[in-house]
């Protein structure tokens, strides 16, 4: 690829568009903010609920320790202070940018070291139960924070862990109360995730978008849309 090429900026949230919809991630990247696939209303309740987890976790780091309702699950000990206050931040976490000047980047909720091994975490705050393949959506992420530490020198495993809060009930005084289940899961060879990566980046270099799927409801609904003005203009 000639160095005059555009240079971008992708994440474990871009990629993640382009595997379930290279058009939209198209979109996504190239067209910007108004040809983003509509997202549902969301919520600032699981961003508070990261930053009370962050601290909390920050409690235990100071004192060389584990939450205890989490020690028994999770192997190892928390990174230093420093280090983790730049990793959960895009700006001043973990980058990795190939030679043709391309950038993948990622932030970090928590890292463990175990046997000398980075291990990435990312904090869930859900509303129901886990299902047996809830884990599964977040391979991907975590195989990206797998890669981004091992292209910053830091030597990695091949697993990651994703700790779950689940609602439960609400006690007096506004107090909930949460179920916390550790996931174990498996991370993509570093390999796979570049090539994603790359992919990805080829995508990008198309004029126009790729195909829609076939059996997209979103983009259905948008051809019906586009389809239904234009028999009404040819009304008119
Ligand atoms: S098929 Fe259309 S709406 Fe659906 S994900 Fe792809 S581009 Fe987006």
């Amino acid at each position: 690829m000639s160095s005059s090429r555009k240079k971008f900026l992708l994440s474990p949230y871009t990629l993640n568009i382009f595997l379930d919809c290279p058009r939209c991630f198209w979109f996504h990247v190239i067209k910007g903010k108004e040809f983003r696939r509509p997202e549902p209303p969301t919520s600032s309740l699981p961003v508070g609920m990261d930053n009370i987890i962050k601290s909390y976790f920050d409690q235990y780091r100071k004192i060389n320790s584990l939450p205890p309702e989490v020690s028994s699950t999770l192997k190892g000990k928390l990174i230093e202070q420093s280090l983790i206050k730049d990793w959960r931040f895009w700006k001043t976490g973990l980058k990795f940018t190939d030679t043709d000047g391309q950038t993948l980047c990622g932030a970090l909720d928590e890292c463990l070291i175990s046997e000398g091994l980075y291990i990435p975490v990312d904090y869930k705050t859900r509303g129901f139960d886990l299902k047996e393949d809830s884990h599964s959506y977040y391979i991907f992420q975590m195989s990206c924070y797998n890669f981004l530490i091992k292209k910053n020198n830091y030597p990695v495993s091949d697993y990651a862990y994703l700790i779950f809060y689940i609602s439960q009930a609400i006690k007096g005084e506004g107090l909930v109360k949460f179920k916390i289940e550790v996931k174990k899961i498996n991370t993509l060879k570093p390999d796979k995730v570049y090539e994603t990566f790359r992919k990805a980046l080829e995508t990008l270099e198309l004029k126009e978008p790729p195909p829609a799927s076939k059996d997209c409801q979103f983009c259905l609904w948008a051809q019906r849309i586009i389809e239904s003005h234009k028999k009404q203009l040819r009304l008119f």
